[in-house]
């Protein structure tokens, strides 16, 4: 289908229509199945009319879309109704996935990374069905296979692909190596770190990731930052951390993607008490006011009050640890933490926004940080 939401609809009208024979729900990124599910709660019911009547509810436009569904659904008023008791009889949608697809076994997306915020939704939804990590890979290449797909995915490894590419790695620890290069007439320092080779590199210690695949990419720097576990074999396993790239800093401040999720994840903890949620938050350095400070955006699953909001706000700013913000702080040399509580449905339009621009949804991951404009 040319249009992702009226795909999606459908998706979930087959997943109903064959509800017995689902066995795994699935897809690239945890972020897409935490979507889809939110989905299922706002359209549940325009689905179960579909399913009763056997017609297509109108909201699907393309002739080839309707035509392929139109094979599929007859009026099937029991089990219109048997979808209706069985979401009725649900708490707050706890154990959703099970209750609609007895049969399914697992869960499988990657789920590590920036889709480690997803996990508590996912969690819910999915009851006492297990959750898979699926491999680490990127657009650029494959680089990592979870082995080990039964231990919890907070910690799932990946064993790095010897023969899949050529892997070499950018030591971040001790990273900034001085190299004197005689170019002639002058002496120029250089602060490019040294890369490792695979079965160089050390365990307890991160890398940036660097691949040089079939394809013909030679030496790209993915821009992950990793850390090595252990060893399978002579192969590295190593645990996503985070993007690189993503850096939250006013001065002597560095705060990574990491950071800024388990900063949310704790202040999500107050609203968690009031049976909210933070649908998904992103952040940004402002420069304007003086001395600047982080603004992180939240959208919320419903109403809170100022006086949680002010306390979520203030449990943010003592949530990053990073010693270059604790004393900046300190000194006002970064100002107060604010928190924006944005309207609802404003990360589905930034969804939007980017499969507009020609973007794959199951590709998709929510902009981390965000600049100026
Ligand atoms: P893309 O090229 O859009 O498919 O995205 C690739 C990027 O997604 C990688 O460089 C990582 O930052 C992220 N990614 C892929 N697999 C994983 C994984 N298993 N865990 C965490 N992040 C991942």
């Amino acid at each position: 289908g040319p249009d992702f939401r009226q795909s999606l609809y459908c998706h979930l009208l087959c997943g109903l229509i064959f509800r017995e024979e689902i066995q795994l729900v699935s897809s690239t990124f945890a972020h897409s199945i935490v979507h889809a599910f939110r989905t299922l709660e706002q359209v549940w019911e325009e689905l179960c009319v579909d399913i009763r009547e056997g017609i297509l509810t109108s909201r699907i436009t393309f002739p080839s879309v309707r035509s392929a569904m139109a094979k599929l659904l007859k009026p099937n008023p029991e089990l219109a109704d048997l979808i209706r008791r069985k979401i009725s009889g649900l708490s707050n949608w706890y154990g959703l996935i099970p209750e609609l697809f007895p049969n399914v076994k697992y869960i499988y997306g990657i789920m590590t990374g920036s889709m480690e915020h997803y996990l508590k939704k996912l969690r819910h939804y999915a009851g006492d069905v297990p959750l898979i990590s699926a491999d680490y890979g990127s657009s650029e290449g494959w680089i990592g296979a979870n082995i080990n797909p039964n231990v919890p995915t907070e910690s799932t490894t990946y064993a790095v692909l010897p023969n899949i590419g050529y892997f070499e790695f950018i030591p971040l620890k001790e990273n900034v190596e001085e190299q004197v290069h005689d170019t002639g007439d002058a002496n120029i320092l250089s602060m490019e770190p040294k890369p490792v080779s695979l079965t160089e590199v050390k365990i307890g210690e991160e890398y940036e990731v660097i691949v040089t695949s079939f394809a013909g990419l030679y030496r790209y720097r993915l821009g992950d930052v990793v850390k090595v576990m252990g060893f399978h074999n002579s192969t590295p396993e190593l645990k996503f951390i985070c993007r690189r790239n993503l850096m939250l800093t006013v001065n002597i401040d560095k705060n990574t993607e990491k950071d800024l999720q388990q900063a949310v994840e704790e202040a999500a903890k107050l609203i968690a008490e009031e049976k909210q949620e933070v649908i998904d938050f992103s952040s940004h350095v402002d420069m304007w006011t003086d001395p600047g400070h982080y603004v992180i955006f939240w959208e919320i699953s419903g109403e809170v009050s100022d006086e949680v909001l002010k306390e979520c706000c203030n449990c943010l700013d003592r949530s990053f640890v990073d010693a270059g913000y604790v004393s900046s702080r300190k000194v006002n040399a970064i100002g107060p933490l604010e928190l924006r509580i944005l309207r609802r449905g404003t990360f589905q339009k930034v969804l939007d926004h980017y499969l507009g621009l020609g973007a794959a949804v199951s590709q998709f991951k929510t902009p981390r940080c965000v600049g100026p404009t």
